[in-house]
């Protein structure tokens, strides 16, 4: 056993550091501000190799590991939190499933400006009355001749004012083996993207409507008996969020670190106290217990794709520890780490968004128990 990152890895996230605090280091403030998606950046990571890390090279990918994935979205999330939901969106969120399952045909049409950072693809899961339990989706597609036909609705999806393509859950027919998934593209007649709403941490998201709105065959994803495939992928995407989660409580760490260092209350350093130096011991002892469990998962991924046990420990640990860091620091920084001057209040409405997102802390509990007892636990009531 061995905890120290291989030197291939470690020369990886390096360079990725390297080039984070040359180029992203210096807009981190207002780009965490600004309204809408950081479009220049993103083609300025996908010059960089930056999204499409673990994908194949036949694909447009860079033909690397989820490991280099996992480390490249610390390493820009540390110099610009921002920043880092580019390479989640490059490389774990919808378009990661899309690599999975997707035919070279939808691969060609779609991958290529995806991979340049010139457009994005959203996930249409969550519904009004599906959230935790997403197999209680309503969305549904019928086939008719060469199409089939959408109706129903998505709500919270993350990027649905901007993206141009939707990957939507949808229900062929009854029970989770009913479950598969389409591509819908903005523009699709029948199809609605509502007005934006905001969520706590800045992010806009957008009720997804389809009515009556015809798509062609060639753009399913998964047919029926889909869901299972698709749930993988998204114990994969969960590494991102674990790994955005953990890389701004580090941040914040920092920030709060530098900040203990140099401001004086009292005639002494903030550090010098001992009620602070305790929170920074267990802000410090979280972060790298978390960072165990995210990298244990990310190894497991080397090899196929990680147990669905390890990713739902690794992001309830840095959900956890991500948020705790986040919201310590802010008040070890007093009324500085809560004002929008420094990145630390934005860390902490990040963290706490993904506490709830791809899977809730609760949920992930769920999930562990299965682990624990070695059997599952249906969350319905019982039949009659
Ligand atoms: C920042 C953010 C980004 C998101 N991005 C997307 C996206 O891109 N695409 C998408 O489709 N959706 C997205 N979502 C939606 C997200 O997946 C749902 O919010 C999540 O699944 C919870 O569903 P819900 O909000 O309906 O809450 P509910 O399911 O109503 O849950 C409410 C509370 O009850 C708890 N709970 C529910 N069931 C159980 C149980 N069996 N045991 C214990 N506790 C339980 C939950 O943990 C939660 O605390 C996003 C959400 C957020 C906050």
């Amino acid at each position: 056993m061995n905890f120290e990152l291989s030197e291939e890895h470690q020369a990886f996230a390096d360079s990725v550091a390297r080039f984070a605090q040359d180029k992203l280091a210096p807009g981190a403030l207002e780009r965490a501000h600004a309204k809408h998606y950081p479009w220049e950046t993103a083609q300025l990571l996908a010059e960089q190799g930056l999204l499409g890390i673990a994908f194949p090279e036949e694909d447009g990918g860079q033909g690397g590991t989820l490991m280099h994935a996992v480390l490249a979205i610390q390493q820009i999330a540390l110099a610009c939190p921002k920043s880092a939901d580019i390479v989640q969106a490059g490389n774990f969120g919808p378009i990661r499933t899309f690599v999975e399952y997707a035919t070279p045909e939808q691969k060609a049409r779609f991958l290529p400006d995806l991979l340049a950072g010139k457009k994005l693809i959203s996930l249409g899961m969550s519904e009004p009355d599906a959230g935790s339990a997403a197999t209680e989706l309503k969305t549904s597609a019928v086939e008719d001749g060469d199409s089939y036909v959408i109706n129903g609705s998505k709500v919270f999806s993350t990027h649905s004012p901007e993206a141009e393509l939707f990957l939507v859950y949808v229900r062929f027919g009854p029970g989770v083996g009913g479950i598969g998934s389409v591509l819908v593209e903005k523009g699709t007649p029948g199809f609605v993207v509502g007005t934006p709403s905001g969520f706590m941490n800045g992010e806009q998201w957008s009720q997804l409507y389809f009515e009556n709105c015809r798509i062609p065959k060639a753009n399913l994803l998964l047919g029926p008996g889909g869901f299972k495939k698709q749930i993988s992928g998204f114990n994969v995407e969960r590494l991102g969020n674990s790994a955005r989660a953990l890389a701004l409580g580090r941040y914040a760490f920092n920030q709060a670190r530098e900040h203990a260092l140099i401001r004086k209350q009292f005639g002494r350093e903030l550090c010098e106290f001992q009620g602070l130096q305790w929170k920074f011991a267990e802000m410090w002892m979280k972060l790298e217990q978390a960072q165990l469990l995210l990298y244990k998962a990310a190894l497991e991924g080397e090899h196929g794709l990680p147990s669905a046990q390890s990713t739902a420990m690794a992001k309830l640990a840095c959900n956890l520890a991500g948020w705790e860091a986040s919201n310590e620091a802010m008040q070890v920084m007093g009324g500085m780490g809560f004002s929008q001057e420094a990145l630390v209040e934005y860390c902490v409405r990040r963290t706490r968004g993904w506490m709830i997102a791809g899977g809730s802390i609760e949920m992930l509990k769920n999930r562990i128990a299965e682990g624990v007892f070695g059997r599952t636990f249906s969350q319905r009531p019982a039949k009659a």
